[in-house]
């Protein structure tokens, strides 16, 4: 007869999976809330998310989860205070008061193997060959950040933009590309989150294009001068989603070994922050309409090289 597993039980094995001492310096991982010291304290469902925003929160205690299991952290640095007149403390007050336990597995899952990229890699029906940045901790080279792929057959870029735009949850942003779409692909780097600060590595890599997301100007423009590497820009939220139905997938199969009582729930609710997206008019735009010479016509001075960024 399958037993409904402790908190402290559950919690050790997310461990096992995603050792907490494995994350970054500068990361916050763990447990956030959850009474672990009560052996009484028994969880038979885990919901997985993202983002542990309020929304989520709430879905947590509609769906009689014990547990919410995010990749994002709730405190990423020190507080002083959890009052519920705080959006933070507001989450912590709605889990406890729900009952809710709140475990992260952060840049611990984003290096793991399986991680963030391979489930990423996964939903992009891309075959992973090896890390693209490698945990030097790993002897056998499986561990690291990012992933490079190939695909199974070569595609044009297009082809591949729009597979990952219909492969990946839907978002505002959608996917934003940068090349020509009738280049061939065969090998990508996939990095899950924000990974413009992989392109030395990506660059390295010889692959054919790399697709991530918060890719900013800068490290864009400095790619794509540098060379042809073609870059997908997805949403930050819509690359790390796919990890939460791998992870609960993995917790599935403990509970099976070990005869927990204990069902797992992906949350499908869109936390990416962007809520609408207007494509450019080229009939409205200044740089595509007619030019008429007159008084009103820009001049040199009009442009200040190298304003804002
Ligand atoms: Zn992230």
């Amino acid at each position: 007869m399958p037993a409904q597993p402790a908190l402290f039980e559950v919690i050790a094995a997310l461990d096992a999976l995603w050792p907490r001492e494995r994350a970054e310096q500068w990361d916050a991982v763990g447990t956030v809330c959850g009474d672990v010291t009560d052996p009484e304290a028994r969880v038979s469902r885990v919901l997985f998310a993202v983002d542990p925003v309020q929304q989520i929160a709430d879905e947590a205690v509609a769906t009689g989860a014990q547990l919410l299991v995010t990749h994002h952290p709730l405190y990423l640095r020190g507080t002083t205070t959890v009052a519920a007149d705080t959006f933070k403390g507001r989450v912590v007050h709605t889990l406890i008061r729900g009952g809710v336990a709140l475990h992260v597995a952060h840049t611990n899952a984003d290096t793991a193997e399986p991680g963030v990229s391979d489930a990423l890699a996964s939903a992009l029906g891309l075959r992973v060959l090896r890390p693209l940045v490698p945990d030097p901790a790993d002897p056998a080279g499986r561990r690291g950040l990012g992933r490079i792929c190939e695909l199974d057959r070569p595609l044009a870029l297009g082809d591949l933009l729009e597979a990952a735009a219909a492969a990946l949850p839907v978002t505002a942003q959608g996917i934003r590309v940068a090349g020509d779409p009738t280049a061939t692909v065969r090998t990508v780097a996939v990095c899950g989150g924000s990974g413009d600060s992989l392109f030395d590595a990506v660059r390295a890599a010889g692959v054919d294009a790399y697709l991530t997301a918060d890719l900013r100007h800068h490290p864009a423009s400095e790619a794509r001068e540098h060379s042809p590497l073609a870059l997908l820009d997805a949403a930050h939220f819509a690359t790390e989603w796919p990890w939460c139905e791998q992870a609960a997938a993995q917790l599935d199969a403990i509970a099976e070994r070990e005869g927990w009582d204990l069902r797992t729930r992906v949350s499908r609710t869109v936390t990416d922050p962007w809520t609408a997206h207007a494509p450019s008019l080229p009939q409205a735009s200044p740089l595509t309409s007619p030019v008429t010479p007159g008084p009103t016509a820009p001049t040199a001075h009009d442009l200040t090289p190298g304003a804002p960024n």
